[in-house]
């Protein structure tokens, strides 16, 4: 066989980093950009000597280098490359596993304003019309499409397509694993309304990035497509029969608290300061990127539960670290890429 095909399959936790173009708000005060990429899974930090820089011993950062065959998983994306760039390579693959079964998470992770909401919303955008274009190319089978959207603000579930619900429980059931009691579920009759489920979930977000900023970086945001299939023909059951998985697209909070409480060694509680959820992914990513047998805490925190079923096990987990180029911003970039480095 394919060695590089089965590392590849073997891979479950897939990392990229993209850094983004400075905006016209740094350049207008000179910021500049302090990251290089040097070539596919490279990143570089190019003041390492800066005065006002925390020494570190660390200033370039090299992914998929586990990997003994020339084919690595892993990607940086310079501030040229564009979302489809970064969607082709690797997260398509973990978005169209839910038509075959199995289920998925992609993440965005990074600081505020780091392009975390952009980078999501093109990925999206790619994978719901590739989930629609096999629909449409496999006649055999029958397909249904559901969405559900929701957003987890200081440990509790809100439902994006329904403004009342704003506290839901999460439970499990011994067959479908953990499910957010009550959240809408819409079943789509076709793409264009789930079209205009996302623009309503994009424009919420929006919303809250300018009303209220605090509450848009310290929440996630979930987006989950479901897809079930049968064959159409009876003779064919046997063979292929039904298939059910979801993909999260997750937009998280903004990492920059989560940061702050590591490195000031301060306990995993419930505040202000702390992102319950945030520092819980990061030990589930970590334990889940090391090995097999270790206790995975999935109960510690909202998000891990109601992800539980699609991180871990067969699922597959794309992460994307988004960071922004500004030198102002480099010791939240390092963070970054301090967690993608763990992640693997
Ligand atoms: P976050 O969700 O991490 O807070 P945003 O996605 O809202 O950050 O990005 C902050 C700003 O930067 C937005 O105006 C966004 O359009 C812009 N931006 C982010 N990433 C890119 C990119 N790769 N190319 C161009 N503009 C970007
Ligand atoms: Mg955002």
């Amino acid at each position: 066989g394919n060695t590089a095909l089965s590392h590849a399959e073997e891979e479950r936790i897939f990392v990229s980093i993209r850094v983004r173009p400075l905006n016209e708000r740094e350049r207008a005060r000179h910021d500049m950009s302090d990251w290089e990429c040097v070539s596919g899974n490279t990143i570089k930090f190019k003041n390492s000597g800066h005065a006002e820089q925390r020494p570190l011993s660390m200033d370039t950062y090299t992914f998929g280098e586990k990997h003994e065959d020339a084919l690595s998983m892993d990607r940086v994306f310079g501030d040229r490359c564009d979302t489809r760039q970064v969607y082709e390579q690797g997260i398509k693959d973990v978005a169209l596993s839910v038509v075959r079964g199995v289920n998925s998470s992609i993440f965005a992770y990074g600081q505020t304003s780091s392009g975390k909401t952009h980078t999501m919303t093109g990925i999206t955008e790619y994978a719901v019309r590739d989930i629609y274009e096999y629909i449409e190319k496999h006649k055999d089978r029958e397909f249904v499409v559901k969405f559900s959207a929701m957003e987890i603000y200081n440990e509790a579930v809100r439902d994006l397509l329904n403004a009342a619900a704003t506290s839901l429980r999460i439970l499990d059931d011994p067959e479908k694993g953990t499910v957010v009691e009550k959240l809408t579920e819409e079943t789509l009759a076709e793409r264009r309304q789930l079209q205009q489920l996302l623009s309503i979930c994009a424009a919420a977000r929006t919303t809250e990035e300018t009303a209220m900023n605090e509450a848009s970086s310290r929440s996630h945001q979930i987006l989950r497509l479901t897809v079930e299939s049968n064959p159409c023909d009876y003779a064919d059951a046997a063979r292929s029969g039904a298939l059910f998985a979801s993909v999260n697209f997750v937009d998280l909070a903004g990492s920059e608290r989560a940061s702050q409480a590591l490195s000031a060694g301060t306990r995993l509680r419930e505040g202000s300061h702390i992102n319950r959820s945030l520092l819980s992914l990061g030990t589930v990513i970590r334990k889940l990127s090391k090995g097999r047998n270790e206790h995975v805490p999935y109960r510690d925190s909202k998000l891990t539960r109601i992800l539980q079923n699609s991180l871990g096990g067969n699922a597959r987990t794309a992460i994307i670290c988004t960071i922004s180029p500004a030198r102002s911003q480099s010791e939240q970039s390092r963070n970054t890429l301090l967690f993608a480095g763990c992640a693997k």
